[in-house]
């Protein structure tokens, strides 16, 4: 079994596109079901681009209602209707997504084949928002010149692994394993109780990832997202240009840095590229004066948890 947390980048660019970079997008694969993060405007090209399958798509999470981070929502909901979806489809947001969308849906006279679900978020706390077998998401609030938030993603506590010696030792029936899988303690046919720790070892540690979408420098964010295995932040900007990011509520390369060392998150991932950056080697620089672990945003790659600083490239130069 698939036993995947890893998250691929679909779109870098912040505001409009460039030639090379798309609006915001990114998917996280967890044990090959995926969950969709904000849809820019080329999101369902990237996907296929890509040879990621919408059937596996279940869950959409759009952080803001600014255009570049959900303007290929509605043409994603669209395709997934002429290929013959059926399933439920799940979309997180914040107020005002369900009307439009469905404004859209109304004068197109489309009656999707599939049930669409809308989540209202409230971007003012920090709530959860789904919790399956899988995965507990939540929102983070963030700071930004319209209501928006981030989400945490953080995989749900595994079974214990059992000790494959003991099995035999002990005779273990299988109808037995996932009980101790999931604690139990086992009897033997002479009554001896065997404990459980005994039987098995500790589970491999939840992953998590935090996507913090367009936001100002926020500290309220690090109690939520202490210790992420990876940290999607934006960087829109180069720190001599902080005045600009302070005016269009972004953030600087060093105020995503800053964030990912009080928080001691592992991993920092730097996106939302200004336009104006062809190369983007200066911004990953910047930001490793202040987290060493970072890493650009690079669209088609994926990244998790072992990801290392010398498997990507350290800049990316557009043509
Ligand atoms: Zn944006
Ligand atoms: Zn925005």
């Amino acid at each position: 079994m698939s036993n995947a947390f890893e998250l691929t980048i679909l779109g870098t660019s912040s505001a409009a596109p460039t030639r090379n970079r798309q609006p915001t997008a990114q998917v996280l694969n967890v044990n090959d079901r995926l969950y969709l993060i904000d849809c820019g405007e080329a999101t369902q090209i990237q996907l296929k681009r890509y040879k990621i399958k919408f059937s596996k798509i279940d869950h959409i999470f759009i952080s803001h209602l600014h255009g570049d981070h959900y303007l290929g929502l509605l043409g994603l909901i669209s395709s997934m209707h002429l290929e013959g979806r059926t399933s439920d489809l799940h979309i997180y947001g914040p107020h005002g997504l369900d009307e439009i969308i469905n404004i859209q849906l109304k004068y197109s006279q489309t009656q999707l084949k599939y049930k669409l679900h809308f989540n209202e978020v409230n971007t003012e706390i920090n709530k959860v928002v789904l919790s399956n077998d899988q995965i507990t998401v939540s929102s983070i609030p963030l700071k930004h010149r319209i209501p928006c938030t981030g989400y945490l993603f953080l995989e749900s506590q595994k079974q214990r692994k059992i000790r494959k010696d003991k099995l035999e030792e002990y005779q273990i029936p299988v109808n037995q394993i996932n009980d101790i899988k999931d604690g139990a303690d086992f009897t033997t046919e002479s009554g001896e109780i065997i404990p459980n720790e005994e039987l098995t070892l500790p589970p491999a540690a939840p992953r998590s990832l935090a996507y913090c979408s367009d936001t100002a420098y926020h500290e309220d964010v690090i109690p939520i997202i202490q210790g992420a295995d990876i940290l999607y932040h934006e960087a829109t900007f180069t720190e001599d240009l902080s005045e600009r990011a302070h005016e269009t509520y972004h953030s600087t390369t060093i105020e995503a840095g800053r964030i990912a060392h009080k928080a001691k998150v592992k991993k920092l991932i730097i996106g939302h590229f200004s336009a104006r950056y062809s190369d983007l080697g200066p911004l990953l620089e910047e930001t490793k004066t202040v987290f060493e672990n970072s890493y650009l945003a690079i669209e088609g790659e994926t990244y998790n948890e072992e990801t290392t600083n010398t498997s990507q490239p350290s800049s990316e130069v557009l043509q």
